[in-house]
Parts: structure tokens; C-alpha cells; sequence
């Protein structure tokens, strides 16, 4: 598609350069360390490579990390992670540290993580600020989740749009958690100012099902058609997180429009 920006997540950050080359994208996401356990990252030689090269980096931070969280040995080692992935992600030269909304648990009040979330730019804006544009992303499950819903949005972004937050779109995550795709670009524009990153999913479960199961771009519950229109109405780079056998023609779909 003219113009458009392709990437795509890449699983093994051995040797990022080589996968984005094989797959013919223009960017690629990567973690820069277990997304499952409290890690500190390293760069390694693979990342060295694709920082040299002409292909542009953009680094999705642990799955582990909740910074909205209430409890104390959640969040604080979230603050710490995203901070360092963020030093990281300025050592590869990337584009931005993609961080999930988060959430509190049932019955706590949503506030008082929107308010976690204010402190983690709050405390940074002290020490400079982050090392790379920090880009929310929208989650698909949750009743407290902090950017699931497009009015838990709009909170989250009264609370932390003044120090520059970004924001990263997922199209299967909008679709399972409930907000309709027709149009989105504009409803989420109008929250926060601005789309920096669009994760171009289909989805294996239904509209509003609440589950996160992403699916190649013309094997799920959303038309194609619609998903090609998101990416192209965001005017942003799009990043294919759609299950790694289909990747390629996931890219091949996109480059034939
Ligand atoms: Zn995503």
C-alpha cells in the first residue's frame, strides 16, 4: 500500500535484521527481554545489527509490567522496567516503548490507577523524562481496565496527555474489547490527539468477547477491508502482532493494495 509504513512483531531478538529482511518490512517490535519475568534488559549483538541498519525499531515492553497496579510488588517493579526498557529502547534507536493500559483488580477503583499512571510520568518528568516516547496501548479485556473503553480513555488521557504520552492502537483489542472500528481513528483522535502506532490485528473471538487472541489480517472476525482502512486512516506506521505462519502473507496482503 503507497505510503504505508509496514512492520511486524519479530519473535526472536537474536536477529531482528535478518527477520525484517526475510519478511520485507520497514520496522520491526521487539521485547528486549523475557516479557514474562522482571528481567533487566541487555543489548545484544542482533540488536546492535538492526540499530545500523536502515529498518526502524520500536520495543513493546514486558507483559509483566502493570503500572496502573495497586499493589506495591506489582507496580513499583513496573516503574523500574518500564524506565530501563526505555534507556534500552533509546540504545537501539528506537521509535518509541509500547506499554499495555493495565488495569486494577475487581472492586478497586479505577481512579487510583489512573492516578499510578500520572505519578510514572510525574516522577520521570523530575529526572528528564522518559529516554523514548512512551506509547499507551488499548487492551481487549478487563471491567477495570485503564484503556480498554474509549471513556476509560479519555480519563487516563486528562491525567497524562500534558507530559506527551503517546498512543498505540490495536485493532483487535479496540474489536474484542467493544469499540466499534468503523471510524475509530477519529473517536480515539479526538481523545488523544493522536495515533503514533497502529498493532494491525484480525481477532479470533467477537466483537465486545473481551479476549486477546490476534489472527492473520483476512482469517478473523473483522473484514480485512476495515483493518486496511484503520491503518490507512491513522497515518501511522502499522505493526503486524498476527500469528507468525501468516505473517508473511499478512505483509504480501498489505503490499498489494
Ligand atoms: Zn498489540
Amino acid at each position: 500500500m503507497n505510503g504505508m509504513r509496514i512492520g511486524a512483531h519479530v519473535r526472536n531478538s537474536d536477529n531482528p535484521l535478518e527477520e525484517a529482511e526475510a519478511l520485507d518490512v520497514d520496522l520491526v517490535q521487539l521485547f528486549v527481554t523475557d516479557p514474562q519475568k522482571w528481567k533487566k534488559p541487555v543489548v545484544g549483538e542482533g540488536l546492535e545489527r538492526i540499530r545500523d541498519s536502515a529498518v526502524d525499531v520500536v520495543v513493546h515492553s514486558s507483559y509483566v509490567i502493570n503500572v496502573a497496579s495497586l499493589n506495591n510488588r506489582i507496580r513499583i517493579p513496573s516503574r523500574k522496567s518500564v524506565t530501563e526498557q526505555a534507556a534500552v529502547a533509546a540504545e537501539v534507536g528506537a521509535l518509541g516503548l509500547v506499554v499495555h493500559g493495565g488495569h486494577v483488580r475487581d472492586g478497586e477503583d479505577p481512579d487510583e490507577g489512573i492516578a499510578n499512571w500520572r505519578k510514572l510520568f510525574e516522577r520521570q518528568a523530575e529526572s528528564g523524562g522518559f529516554a523514548v516516547p512512551i506509547w499507551i496501548e488499548n487492551t481487549a479485556g478487563g471491567d477495570f481496565a485503564m484503556a480498554r473503553h474509549f471513556d476509560a480513555i479519555a480519563k487516563l488521557w486528562d491525567a497524562v496527555g500534558e507530559f506527551g504520552a503517546g498512543f498505540c492502537l490495536d485493532t483487535c483489542h479496540a474489536w474484542a474489547g467493544g469499540e466499534d472500528l468503523v471510524g475509530v481513528v477519529e473517536r480515539i483522535k479526538a481523545i488523544t490527539g493522536r495515533i503514533d502506532l497502529v498493532h494491525l490485528n484480525n481477532s479470533r473471538d467477537d466483537f465486545d468477547s473481551a479476549r486477546d487472541r490476534h489472527a492473520n489480517l483476512e482469517e478473523g472476525t473483522i473484514e480485512p477491508e476495515v483493518l486496511v482502512e484503520v491503518g490507512r486512516a491513522s497515518g501511522a506506521p502499522v505493526m503486524l502482532e498476527t500469528p507468525a505462519e501468516g505473517i508473511a502473507a499478512d505483509v504480501a496482503y498489505l503490499r498489494s493494495l
